[in-house]
This record gives structure tokens, C-alpha cells and sequence, in this order.
């Protein structure tokens, strides 16, 4: 019989029933540490004081009014944002895959309202991933994705991650935008080059194409800048937010630059929670903990001590990790062993990863983990890469 959850997760048997910081408490008493972070999206951590306060100060106040009415904590994280970054306008949406959404038909839009309604196509990368709309399952166009769900969205195009010579071939008179994650996460943790990132900018703004990035996992800090893509020093005309900025209250959005959202206009688009006082009043506590450079410094330094920390777990097990990859504290470890087993072995060692595509243990912990979680959450996954290692034996 069916269950009465639909049983599209693989869920490993734990039961998480309260959350402190980086530590999640199982309903039978064990303490893990918590370094997958609900897919980095507890940024600041479980039950964080200034996200609680955040949230119920707001709850007390006014829950949901819709977007018929002015929303004033939208308004305040559209500033904060719009200040932070090179975006001009932001829309609120509840996820990733709605953020891709509006991504998708705001580069459409856009050529459209210039006169070139033939612009249409979207050219991706193999890897990718960009939520589970019909739109997003498109973007990313792995099999693994889209297989049976035809017909699908179509105008795009997929090239071999990293090829960015091959852009200036896939780029017709037809060509939109370019979507991409500076950093993919459910594809195995695999950053783009900065120089890669510079090139791609490069071809697309020679090309009157847009450029979409996708920051849905690795914005909101995650790899020691606000933004990924600021490591490389480019500009995208359209961002996806999503994850992170909520800190685990469900928010995301949509940034862009005034030209690139020119074709937006009002009744274009919508959502009936997108963007709600809730979110919103969380989004705003979120961004005046995170986007300041002594918390974003705190991050680089605690992702140099992480990244030595793993280079030595691998050094230490050869035959079952292969290398340490990733940018901040956004970090996956390249396995020979099945990143499966590892990743059961930490429930074992009292420890929450994540695993990814190509064979990947993703480690994404809260931003705020201290220094001696660092070194224990190393120190447990040390257990498990040894428990792993005397099977294998
Ligand atoms: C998680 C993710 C999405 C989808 O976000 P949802 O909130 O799950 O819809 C899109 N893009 C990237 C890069 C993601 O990691």
C-alpha cells in the first residue's frame, strides 16, 4: 500500500526532533552534528536566537496579506539585497524551482518586449540542477530529471560542464541567456574556474545573450563571499536565490538588473506566498547577520581550516577519497568508496552529510560552526571513513 507521504524520497531511517546550532537531536536522544545544514539552508543554524526573534516578533504581528497590498519587510530584503549586489529589483518566491521559473520567462520576456520574440533558447550545462518545475527539470535536462515527464519545456540546450569554448558555438540568432551555478551542488560540489566564469560573461554580453546564474546553493555566503560569483568579479543580469536566504524558513527570489527585468511589468507575474511578511522579516535577520564582511572573513577563515582538516582525512584514507573540492564551506569529498556508505557510516559516527552526483559526501555545515565543531565533525568523519575502511578490508 502506498504510503500516505508520497514516496518520492530515499529517507534515511532518522528522526530529527529538535536542533541547536549545528546539532540535531534524534527522537531517541543521539546528538549528531550537522554539517548538510538541510542542503545548505540553515545558514545560521538551528534555532538560531536572532532567526527565532525574527520570526516570532513577525508571527505576532501579521502572518500573510497577499501581494495585492504593500508588504514593508519585502520591501526592506529587496533593499538589502538590491545595496548588496549588482541587482537593481528582486522577486520573492518560496524556492529554487520557482526562482528558475521566473528566471526562465523573464530572459524570454525580455527579448521579446525588444522585438526579438525568436530569442527563446536557454543554454545549460550537463550536471546542472535547477529545481523540479517543468521549467527547471529543462534547464538542467539530466535524465535522471526528466526521464518520463515529456513532453518537455523545450528550448534548451545542454553542453559538457566547463566547456565554455563551446558556448560561442551553441549560441544561434535563437539564443536567450546562459544558465549556470558558479558552483554545482546536487552535481557533485564542481566550481567553475574563475576565469571560466569571466570567459562565459565575456561571450554572453559579445552575444546580447543573458546571463543567468544560478546561486540557489552557493549564495547567501556559502563560499565566503555574499555571492559566488563575485570571487570572479562578474556581473549576471538575472540571479536565482533561494535556500540560505530563508535560513530555513522557505523564501527565495529572483535578482536582476533593471534592464534585464524591463520586460516584468505589472500582472506579468506572481505568487500568492512569494515574498510573505514571514519569510521576509526572516530574509531581513538573515542579511544583516550574513552580508557583513567580518561574518563573511569568519567564513573564509573557517572554510581554510576545514578544507586542511579534510585534506588530511583524505591523506589518510587514499582508497576511499580521491580529493577535496568545493569553494568556502561549501566542500565535497570525491569518493572511490560509495559516498552512500559514507554518508551511512556518519549516521553511525553521530554525523549529517550530504551526498551528490559524481560520487560525492557533500559537507555544507552552518556558517556560524565553530572551530571545535569543525575539528569534531572531522574527527567523526574519521569514524566513519575507518568503519568503511574495515568493511572493505
Ligand atoms: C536546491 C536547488 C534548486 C531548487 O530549489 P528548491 O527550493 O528545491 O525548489 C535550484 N537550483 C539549485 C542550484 C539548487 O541547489
Amino acid at each position: 500500500m502506498i504510503p500516505s507521504v508520497l514516496p518520492t524520497y530515499n529517507r534515511a531511517p532518522l528522526t530529527f526532533v529538535k536542533g541547536e546550532g549545528a546539532w540535531m537531536i534524534e527522537a531517541d536522544g543521539r546528538r549528531f552534528l550537522d554539517v548538510g545544514a538541510g542542503i545548505a539552508v540553515n545558514v545560521l543554524g538551528h534555532a538560531n536566537p536572532v532567526l527565532v526573534d525574527a520570526l516570532t516578533t513577525q508571527a505576532n504581528a501579521l502572518w500573510h496579506v497577499s501581494n495585492l497590498y504593500n508588504i514593508t519587510q519585502q520591501e526592506a530584503l529587496a533593499d538589502k539585497l538590491v545595496d548588496a549586489t549588482f541587482a537593481d529589483t528582486v522577486f520573492f518566491t518560496n524556492s529554487g524551482t520557482e526562482a528558475c521559473e521566473l528566471a526562465v520567462k523573464m530572459a524570454r520576456k525580455y527579448w521579446y518586449e525588444k522585438g526579438q520574440p525568436a530569442k527563446v533558447e536557454i543554454i545549460g550545462f550537463d550536471g546542472a540542477f535547477h529545481g523540479r518545475s517543468s521549467a527547471g527539470i529543462a534547464a538542467a535536462g539530466g535524465e535522471k530529471l526528466t526521464k518520463g515527464f515529456g513532453p518537455l519545456l523545450p528550448g534548451f540546450k545542454h553542453l559538457t560542464w566547463g566547456d565554455v569554448a563551446a558556448v560561442n558555438e551553441a549560441i544561434t540568432p535563437e539564443t536567450a541567456a546562459v544558465i549556470v551555478e558558479p558552483v554545482q551542488g546536487e552535481g557533485g560540489i564542481r566550481p567553475m574556474d574563475d576565469g571560466d566564469l569571466q570567459e562565459l560573461a565575456h561571450i554572453c554580453k559579445e552575444n546580447d545573450v543573458l546571463l543567468i546564474l544560478d546561486e540557489v546553493q552557493c549564495g547567501v555566503g556559502r563560499t565566503g563571499k555574499l555571492f559566488a560569483h563575485e570571487w570572479a568579479g562578474i556581473t549576471p543580469d538575472i540571479m536565482m536565490v533561494a535556500k540560505g536566504i530563508g535560513g530555513g524558513f522557505p523564501l527565495g527570489a529572483v535578482l536582476a538588473s533593471e534592464e534585464a527585468a524591463s520586460g516584468m511589468v505589472a500582472g506579468t507575474h506572481g505568487s500568492t506566498y512569494g515574498g510573505n511578511p514571514l519569510a521576509c522579516a526572516v530574509g531581513c535577520a538573515v542579511m544583516d547577520t550574513v552580508a557583513t564582511p567580518d561574518f563573511l572573513d569568519d567564513v573564509n577563515r573557517k572554510a581554510g581550516l576545514l578544507r586542511q582538516k579534510l585534506e588530511g582525512l583524505v591523506a589518510s584514507y587514499p582508497d576511499l577519497f580521491e580529493e577535496v573540492r568545493g569553494s568556502g564551506l561549501m566542500m565535497g569529498l570525491k569518493c572511490y568508496a560509495s559516498n552512500m556508505d559514507i554518508v551511512t557510516a556518519g549516521y553511525d559516527a553521530e554525523i549529517v552529510t550530504v551526498p551528490a552526483a559524481d560520487n560525492v559526501v557533500r559537507l555544507l555545515p552552518p556558517l556560524n560552526i565553530s572551530d571545535d565543531e569543525i575539528s569534531e565533525a572531522v574527527k567523526r568523519l574519521e569514524t566513519a571513513a575507518a568503519a568503511v575502511a574495515a568493511k572493505k578490508d
